[in-house]
């Protein structure tokens, strides 16, 4: 890199939220460096993955569909609540007339992130990977480029856009943001697991291009706040636990323990069982939404995705490749036209709010803002899911003998695990506000 070269914008991280931003910026003429640590885009990145943006993305790319890696759309879902012995299912099976339907689609990060980052290529954006970037140059308190590990690595810019993920080192050293505390943060551990084509399509009923997401609550964690996933691919299963980092220390757990549990609970092994492990990798995830979104800009600085803690964890929502997408393109926009202003002060970026409550994020935020703290809570990820599967497993019991009132068998699981019925009521009206019912 040349001493002093200068572009209208660096962005750090080709993740969603940074090649979006590239894209969008390099289609409107600005000459764009895109800079990633990994030797490749995606190279590193971890999520589960279920992306749900195919309207986003159909109007960000027309015609994606044809080129990128979707690995399956996404037909049913299934929320299950687990007792070490069994799972109760709530099922969704839809038999959409969409074509392709719209429930996302699974993809492998490296495919898809390299595939996104190849159109801000194709639209004129430098991609420089293996680059790691250290810090921040600012001049008379404004961000004015960045600077890299590579030799003569200082890049200039009007405007950085740091989209580096959840330790998002560029907006702690702006004062953007502090250290995310333990209560917010999930740890996500993953593996893919290879299987037969044909042999996947049969165990998960299946056929063309139908994809399963399965969501577990209940035992699968034991005592730690937390749940797991199982995703279809086209010929892989993707299988992790999501644990909050506070309740997985406190009770010093070992991740891949409880993730070995997940795998070899009765109702998963059958499903999985075959197939070789052909990746491991662990993340964290910034879930405390909305509270946790610090400033989002500073003079020559704007923060999108993970590292400005946009991911959408709401009970049977989990999102944040999607909002790191429509931040991209965001903040994309919020530089096009600081650029034709030629202002690319605080005042100016502060556009970059407008354009993201024009995409509706900050709305959706702000409407689940009490979700992460409901549902990041024993009580809704351990014990209810475990007196629904008790509960379940008694009513279903069939040997005969006199039947009980469910309302009793309820009642008696209920003083089991120390729940009153107050208690019962109130997270019922709680769980409810928090998504905005
Ligand atoms: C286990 C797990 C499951 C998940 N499941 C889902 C899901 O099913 N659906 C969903 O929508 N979301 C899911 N997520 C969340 C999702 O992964 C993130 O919200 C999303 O990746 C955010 O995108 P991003 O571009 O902001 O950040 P990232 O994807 O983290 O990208 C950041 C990029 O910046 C690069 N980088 C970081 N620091 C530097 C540096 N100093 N210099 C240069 N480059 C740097 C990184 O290498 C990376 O490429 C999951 C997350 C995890 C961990």
């Amino acid at each position: 890199m040349r001493r002093k070269e200068h572009f209208d914008a660096v962005v750090v991280g080709a993740g969603p939220a940074g090649s979006t931003a590239a894209l969008v910026m390099a289609r409107a003429g600005l000459r764009v460096a895109l800079l990633e640590r990994g030797e490749y885009p995606g190279a590193k990145n971890v999520s589960g993955a279920v992306l749900y943006g195919t309207s986003f993305l159909e109007r960000l790319l027309p015609g994606f569909r044809l080129s990128a890696p979707v690995e399956r759309y996404i037909t049913r879902r299934s929320i299950g609540f687990m007792s070490e012995s069994a799972l109760f299912s709530l099922d969704y099976k839809s038999s959409s007339a969409d074509v392709p339907p719209n429930y996302g689609f699974t993809v492998l990060r490296p495919q898809f992130d390299r595939w996104l980052a190849q159109r801000a290529v194709e639209a004129g954006a430098l991609l420089v990977p293996k680059t790691v970037v250290d810090g921040l140059i600012r001049e008379k308190g404004a961000v004015k480029g960045v600077r890299s590990r590579r030799e003569k690595g200082e890049l200039y810019a009007d405007v950085v856009v740091a989209a580096d993920g959840v330790n998002s080192f560029l907006a702690r050293e702006a004062g953007l943001r502090g250290e995310f505390s333990l209560q917010e943060m999930t740890l996500g551990i993953k593996e893919v697991i290879a299987l037969d084509r044909q042999l996947l399509e049969e165990r998960f009923q299946i056929n063309g291009n139908e994809g399963v997401a399965y969501e577990f609550l209940g035992s699968v964690t034991g005592n730690v706040c937390g749940g797991g996933f199982l995703y279809t691919n086209r010929e892989s299963l993707s299988i992790g636990i999501i644990f909050q980092l506070s309740s997985l220390l406190r009770e010093r757990a070992r991740p891949y323990e409880l993730l070995d549990g997940l795998k070899n609970h009765p109702s998963i092994l059958p499903l999985i069982r075959g197939g070789s492990v052909k990746e491991y990798s662990a993340h964290m995830i910034p879930e405390g939404g909305w509270k946790m979104f610090p400033k989002l800009y500073a003079p020559g600085l704007l923060v999108a995705g993970d590292a400005a803690g946009m991911v959408l964890a709401a009970g049977c929502y989990l999102q944040g490749i999607n909002y790191a997408m429509v931040a991209g393109e965001a903040a994309a926009r919020t530089v096009i036209a600081a650029a034709k202003d030629r202002d690319f002060s605080a005042l100016s970026l502060a556009r970059y709010e407008t354009f993201l409550r024009e995409q509706k994020l900050i709305q959706d935020f702000q409407r689940f803002q009490k979700a992460p703290e409901f549902f990041l809570n024993q009580r809704i990820q351990n014990v209810y899911p475990a007196m629904i599967c008790r509960l379940a497993e008694q009513v279903f019991h069939a040997a005969g003998g006199p039947k009980e009132k469910i309302r009793d068998l309820a009642a008696a699981g209920m003083r089991e695990a120390g729940v009153s019925w107050f208690q019962l009521l109130k997270d019922l009206i709680e769980g409810g506000r928090s998504i905005g019912w």
